[in-house]
């Protein structure tokens, strides 16, 4: 007899059963589908020793000290600012568009911010309201820089149009004035040491959690007694897609071993173009900070079918969401959080901050 089924062992399942084996002393079950905790934070050494994010790379980047403080039970952190650089057609520019991409893309030499925010203003189109991850982009930066950066890159990321996607997918990159060349600007910017996966194994290292990796919850759920169930998964297959199938974008990847210490000059690079089929090339050692002779990267190659990673922020997704919020409410027995239960599309930082916030609450 279990307090707590927890279905899942990502950040949303793992925070919720280490609070709840801690904290309030409860008896918990995870269970986890895949043959591994850490959900898509995953990360483990390659056959070439090089540590790697199975499922994307995974950047830490949060505002919040609770966040921040709580993690840190788990893990020492080593300092990391993600840079991002844009292929766009064969030359490299810095992602966010900051004063380097603007200079270059238009062959300027502006250095004032305010000469660069009179010239972003004199290409901006005005749109109101914004309605679209299009509009968001074309309203700071104009067309051409839209087209060049965002356009493409979007669609072979979502398989939908720029103006198909809510305004806080493409709102979520900024636009700089400055030659700040950091993808995030946030106050804790850190990677786990020791990599995920050895945070996630600290944090469920306890005598009242027990896991069971391998297997799908609809497998054992008549079997299990337990008082309350929290679900982390895909929200439409929990209800047999009584409503239909939700949209769930998923990644195929591409591993290279090269023989060389580096392979690109930064740890991601975009390519913007729609001529590649690939969205991103990482090299995770620039993740760990990991010297070594070779060096392992990764091409993402966005698709359909397979694991379920992204959610996709849509007018016609959310309508259809909804319908499955609307059954939720009438499962008083179960909680259902994390990015695919709540169909959002939440960094880590949001995941574990959510959770804590739903555990202050009971
Ligand atoms: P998940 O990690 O998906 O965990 C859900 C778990 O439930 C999975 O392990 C799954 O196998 C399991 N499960 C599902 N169905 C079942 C079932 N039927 N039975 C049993 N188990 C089941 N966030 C950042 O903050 N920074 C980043 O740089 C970043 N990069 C990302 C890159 C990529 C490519 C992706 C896909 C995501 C990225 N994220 C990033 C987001 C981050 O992965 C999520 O915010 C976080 O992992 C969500 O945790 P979760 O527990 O909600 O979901
Ligand atoms: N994006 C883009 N070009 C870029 C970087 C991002 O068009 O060079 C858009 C794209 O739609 C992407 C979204 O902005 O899905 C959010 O980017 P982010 O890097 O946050 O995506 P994630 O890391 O979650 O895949």
């Amino acid at each position: 007899m279990y307090d707590y089924l927890i279905i899942g062992a990502g950040f949303a399942g793992s925070v919720m059963a280490e609070r709840f084996a801690s904290q309030f002393n409860k008896k918990v079950l995870i269970v986890e589908k895949r043959n591994h905790i850490a959900g898509n934070a995953y990360d483990e050494y390659d056959e070439h020793g090089i540590l790697v994010h199975k499922y994307g790379p995974h950047i830490f980047h949060t505002n919040s000290k609770q966040v921040f403080d709580y993690l840190s039970l788990f893990t020492e952190w080593r300092f990391y600012e993600h840079k991002v650089l844009a292929n766009y057609r064969g030359e490299l520019f810095p992602i966010p568009i900051n004063r380097i991409t603007i200079n270059k893309f238009f062959g300027l030499s502006l250095t004032a911010e305010e000469e660069i925010k009179n010239f972003l203003l004199s290409k901006a189109e005005k749109r109101y309201p914004i309605m679209n991850s299009e509009d968001i982009i074309v309203n700071q930066v104009g067309r051409e820089l839209f087209e060049a950066f965002f356009k493409n890159y979007t669609k072979k990321q979502w398989n939908l149009e720029p103006n198909e996607l809510a305004p806080t997918v493409c709102g979520r990159i900024p636009v700089r004035f400055n030659d700040d060349c950091r993808y995030f600007t946030d106050k804790y910017q850190f990677m786990p040491k020791d990599g995920y996966t050895k945070m996630f194994e600290r944090m469920l290292n306890h005598k009242n959690i027990e896991i069971v990796l391998n297997t799908d919850f609809k497998k054992i759920i008549n079997d299990v007694k337990f008082e309350k169930m929290i679900y982390t998964g895909p929200i439409d297959y929990y209800f047999d897609y009584l409503h239909g199938k939700l949209p769930y974008r998923s990644i195929r990847f591409e591993w290279e071993n090269i023989e060389e210490a580096n392979y690109q000059s930064t740890a991601q690079v975009n390519f913007v173009d729609s001529s590649i089929d690939y969205t991103r090339v990482v090299e995770h050692k620039y993740l760990s900070g990991e010297i070594s002779k070779t060096t392992t990267i990764s091409r993402e190659y966005p698709h359909n079918n397979g694991e379920p990673f992204y959610p996709i922020p849509s007018e016609m997704n959310r309508k259809l969401y909804s319908k499955y919020k609307e059954e939720q409410v009438k499962e008083k027995n179960t909680i259902f959080c994390g990015r695919l239960a709540e169909y959002q599309y939440y960094n880590m930082d949001q995941v574990v901050g959510n959770v804590l916030s739903i555990l202050s609450k009971l």
